[in-house]
């Protein structure tokens, strides 16, 4: 990726031709445009929810009109095949739409139960938009991984700055000018391009929460910059994700769904398969069955290869150096090897019996390799897929729904397929997100859009105590009328007559709440 003092190009990964230039913007020009974001995020939520739906519904139409130009984007600028490309465009307009709609019911102010002690008081949370969201993208999906970041936080009422990865600025600038196009009255999406630095000026740029998804050293870089100023962060970082096949499970099935997750997109998706973990009775047949379907794989340039080469040129020493590690202690190659490693494209690399402490276990490949390792039983493989740092996402196939539920609630993950790869995607209700080195915070679903809201609680009096608890002016017998009131016996009464009449029932003569009012109270 060339660059000038001022401009960087991207290339296509095919060919190595330039697609566009862009400016590399400074920590001023992206200041200015997180100003004006602010301008614009307040515009945007005065709205209110029905307007910006409408809106988003228009930006979701537009994407899925003109899906087949930005799939040729896509394709020039990370590599992917068309088919792979439409297909995470089509994922990407689920999602918009599922925020769109999702946004007022998720986000609206909502009463609570106020408690015994505070029975008076009106208690209600609300939702507010946070402000001006930095996102920040990876180029493996440059429009599924970021629209999992715009389309909640411009639901939930902030304005976004969008900084591509400098490998696919082009899509980059293709989403938010589409935004532009549905949304003309202010800029509520602006994009800044640029390199690493940019990324590190938009954590210092006075934004109200990063949104940042890539690699996990970067994460913590962007971490530690979000923390000067105590800027939030969601951090949606690498994986190493492992597959489960149990001794009945469907292997054809599985030997499939781990073939796809492994190489689709040459290995360069976070939750893609990297690792198998398969019970000994049915190792050689799994193994036999994945290693056919690797060897029938036809990765390239043209339209009809299964997978296009490596989209950053640097990940190909990466995979050189971690084939090169797990042969070296003692791992088998049953499908390539270090020959296959080439300068553009990767062809498919299956290993098996790699030591489970080795590169290729422990850390991202992000390449079209796969270790395929036998296991005593389901919960060897629990423990192995739990051994590594990371916790984005894992697969369980089994003929067992027993078995599967049970190590979906043991892997130290953030999403489970069970009997298929990468299905959670696919609901945009779910919420996408990895624990430990994989990162924290969700995107989509609920959850994705309360990350782009601060809840705020609020009580209001609906009748004043007669014996005021926070106060001066309090009794010294209050506390223990309150010390009663909350004692087991003082709950099941006061409970009881709540359900009972719907209102404060007296806790025993003299003492406690009638029809809302404070009897006269003596212990
Ligand atoms: P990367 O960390 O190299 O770059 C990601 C983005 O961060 C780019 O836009 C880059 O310009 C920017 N950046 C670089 N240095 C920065 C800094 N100091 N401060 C702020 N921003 C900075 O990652 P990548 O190579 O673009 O993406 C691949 C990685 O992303 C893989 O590890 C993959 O697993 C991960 N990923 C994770 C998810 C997920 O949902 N968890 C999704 C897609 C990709």
């Amino acid at each position: 990726m060339p660059t000038t003092a001022q401009t960087f190009e991207s290339h296509s990964p095919a060919d190595g031709r330039v697609i566009a230039t862009y400016p590399i913007m400074d920590a001023d020009a992206v200041r200015e445009a997180v100003d004006r974001g602010r301008i614009a995020a307040s515009w945007w939520v005065s709205l209110g929810f029905d307007e910006r739906k409408a809106r988003l519904l228009r930006f979701k139409a537009l994407v899925a009109k003109r899906s087949k130009e930005l799939a040729e984007l896509v394709h020039a600028e990370n590599g992917k095949p068309m088919d792979d490309a439409l297909l995470e465009i089509i994922l990407s307009v689920e999602h918009i739409n599922w925020a769109a709609l999702n946004a007022r019911s998720v986000l609206k102010r909502r009463g609570v139960r106020p408690g015994l002690l505070t029975i008076n008081q009106a208690a209600h949370v609300r939702y507010q938009a946070l402000g001006v969201v930095g996102v920040i993208g990876p180029w493996n999906y440059p429009v599924f991984t970021p629209i999992g970041s715009i389309a909640y936080a411009l639901a939930a009422g902030n304005a976004i700055v969008f900084k591509p990865s400098e490998f696919t600025p082009a899509v980059g600038e293709w989403l938010i000018g589409a935004i532009n196009e549905v949304i003309p009255e202010q800029p509520v999406a602006q994009l800044v391009t640029g390199l690493g630095a940019t990324g590190a000026a938009l954590c210092e740029a006075g934004v109200d929460k990063i949104s940042f998804t890539g690699s996990t050293p970067t994460g913590k870089k962007v971490m530690a910059a979000c923390a000067k100023t105590l800027t939030p962060v969601l951090l949606e970082c690498g994986g190493k994700d492992a597959v489960l096949v149990d001794k009945d499970a469907d292997l054809e099935k599985a030997a499939d769904a781990a073939t796809f997750g492994a190489f689709s997109n040459a290995g360069q998706t976070c939750v893609g398969v990297e690792r198998v973990y398969v019970h000994q009775a049915v190792y050689d047949e799994f193994l036999a069955l994945v290693a056919a379907k690797a060897r029938n794989l036809t990765p390239g340039h043209g339209p009809d290869s299964s997978y296009g080469p490596m989209t950053m040129p640097s990940q190909i020493e990466v995979i050189r150096e971690h084939v090169r590690d797990a042969l070296e202690r003692g791992g088998r190659a049953v499908v390539g090897g270090p020959e296959s490693v080439g300068e553009g494209v990767v062809e498919p690399i299956v290993l098996t019996g790699v030591p489970e402490d080795s590169m290729a276990i422990m850390e991202e490949t992000f390449g079209p390799t796969l270790v395929v390792n036998p296991v005593r039983d389901m919960d060897e493989a629990v423990d192995r897929a739990n051994a590594a740092d990371f916790g984005l996402a894992a697969s369980v196939f089994s003929g067992s729904k027993a078995t599967m539920e049970r190590a979906a609630a043991q892997l130290h993950v953030g999403m489970v397929s069970m009997n298929s790869w990468v299905m959670y995607a696919g609901v945009s209700a779910l919420p996408w997100g990895g624990v430990g080195q994989s990162g924290f915070g969700r995107i989509h679903g609920p959850d994705g859009l309360l990350e782009f809201a601060r809840s705020k609680s609020t009580v209001r009096e609906r009748f004043a105590l007669p014996v005021p608890l926070v106060s001066f002016a309090r009794h010294p017998r209050t506390t223990e009328i309150v010390r009663r009131l909350t004692s087991r016996r003082g709950r099941v009464v006061l409970q009881a007559g709540r359900t009972a009449v719907g209102k404060p029932p007296p806790l025993q003569p003299g003492v406690g709440l009638t029809h809302g009012r404070w009897t006269n109270a003596h212990p």
